[in-house]
């Protein structure tokens, strides 16, 4: 019998993600929700489900004025700098103990410069946010791998039709920073309204010809009013139980757009006249009973659920690795991922987590390169994989940054000169 890849890690059938937008989401809200998804705590939504749902984060915010007058506007979203000034910190400690924990996997761009006033969204601010990002990469191993388009026509750092993120004679050009720095996943150029793909991943050249980027739909919601399903109070109308059963029974993958942190009402009528609203309760009932039917999705082992930086390096490692058995020494011995955008490597564990080859002995190994992979286990008769990530269901909102990582000071540290550790955010 040929031994071959399976598509998703056993026994799966299907790959969700829910890929949500920091909009209008204060930090408290960030906090309940995901206590609620990532936790088993009693949370004021429910019982924490304990799925590995991530977030997003904006390190600048310009936005103020009139938005503050409205609960949870923009003026309040959890950002990493107080406006625009890079010496100023708002949500800083909280949104680095989120990035490392794997709770915020997306930067959904580098922040909002929505509206006409200035500053208007140029390079610089690339720039300087990559002293911090690039600290917190080395220090601490943290890498965020994905990016998603955010704004009005003034936030131009989007790699979308119309904005200049990726347009290498514009003054808001930064695609070669955001990539040599390790972004490989963007969404942007594309939303979708329908669900269920066979694979994430579209191969994109932008302008200056070496800017490649895997590019990645979202599901926003269905014909014929897709852009009004993806906020908190309508995740239901996302999480059918028709869309669930296409991702089973065709064996999909879908990536779900959300803005967790906020609502549109009036919910019965989606078409025109809607007004953003600040949910109370963050998830009504029904979408509550829509996550809880995911996740029994989850348990029946019929659709794994993962932060998008999981699925997408899945997506990648599933489609390009390299590998092959030998009969000789019963070994599956999987050699480099042929990354077509971003060049060939030589996988970690990590980043091959969740391949499972069919067709093996019970005494068969499974090898990167020369050394054997000790994380195996064998799920079913002739059935061999590299274990899925172990879930991580502790509340870590309980923990301060201090208790996970040693204090730097981000300030005085020296790009150049950091020691680079283990990738830990994948
Ligand atoms: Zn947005």
């Amino acid at each position: 019998m040929a031994v071959t890849l399976r598509k998703y890690p056993y026994p799966y059938m299907g790959m969700l993600a829910i890929n949500s937008d920091i909009d209008r989401c204060t930090l408290s809200e960030f906090e309940e929700i995901h206590r609620f998804l990532n936790t088993k705590e009693q949370t004021s939504i429910g019982e924490g489900l304990g799925l590995d749902i991530a977030d997003s984060f904006w390190f600048y915010n310009k936005q103020h004025g009139w938005v503050d007058e409205l609960p949870a506007g923009f003026g309040d979203t959890m950002c990493y700098c107080q406006g625009t000034d890079i010496n100023t910190y708002k949500d800083k400690e909280k949104i680095i103990k989120y990035l490392y924990c794997g709770w915020i996997d997306t930067m959904h761009t580098y922040g909002n410069f929505n509206t006409a006033e200035t500053p208007l969204w140029t390079r610089k601010f690339a720039i300087d946010a990559m002293k911090d990002l690039s600290l917190l990469r080395n220090y601490y191993g943290i890498q965020l791998r994905i990016w998603s388009d955010h704004g009005d026509s003034y936030n131009t750092q989007g790699f979308a039709s119309g904005n200049s993120g990726g347009v290498f004679s514009s003054q808001s050009y930064h695609l070669d920073i955001t990539r040599e720095y390790g972004v490989k996943f963007g969404w942007g150029p594309h939303r979708t309204g329908s669900f269920g793909k066979e694979s994430m991943l579209t191969p994109t050249t932008f302008t200056a010809g070496t800017n490649k980027m895997w590019v990645f739909d979202r599901f926003i919601g269905m014909e014929p009013y897709p852009n009004y399903h993806w906020v908190g109070n309508m995740l239901d109308l996302q999480l059918t139980q028709s869309n669930l059963d296409k991702l089973k029974t065709d064996g999909l993958y879908e990536i779900v757009a959300q803005h967790m942190g906020c609502g549109l009402s009036p919910k019965e009528d989606i078409r025109e006249n809607q007004v953003f609203i600040d949910n109370d309760p963050i998830f009504p009932l029904e979408v509550q009973a829509a996550l809880q039917n995911l996740k029994a999705e989850q348990d029946a082992g019929n659709i794994l659920v993962a932060r998008s930086v999981r699925l997408l390096n899945y997506n990648l490692a599933q489609l390009y690795v390299q590998w092959s058995y030998d009969t000789v020494g019963d070994k599956v011995v999987i050699t480099t991922i042929a990354d077509p955008q971003f060049g060939s490597f030589v996988p970690t564990i990590n980043d091959v987590r969740g391949l499972t080859f069919e067709g093996v002995t019970a005494d068969s190994k499974i090898f990167i390169g020369q050394t054997e992979v000790a994380d195996v286990s064998y799920p079913a008769v002739g059935v061999a994989m590299i274990n899925w990530f172990t879930p991580d269901y502790t509340d870590y909102t309980q923990l301060n940054l201090s208790d996970l990582l040693p204090p730097i000071n981000l300030k005085e540290k020296k790009v150049n000169s950091a020691p680079f550790k283990t990738l830990k955010n994948i």
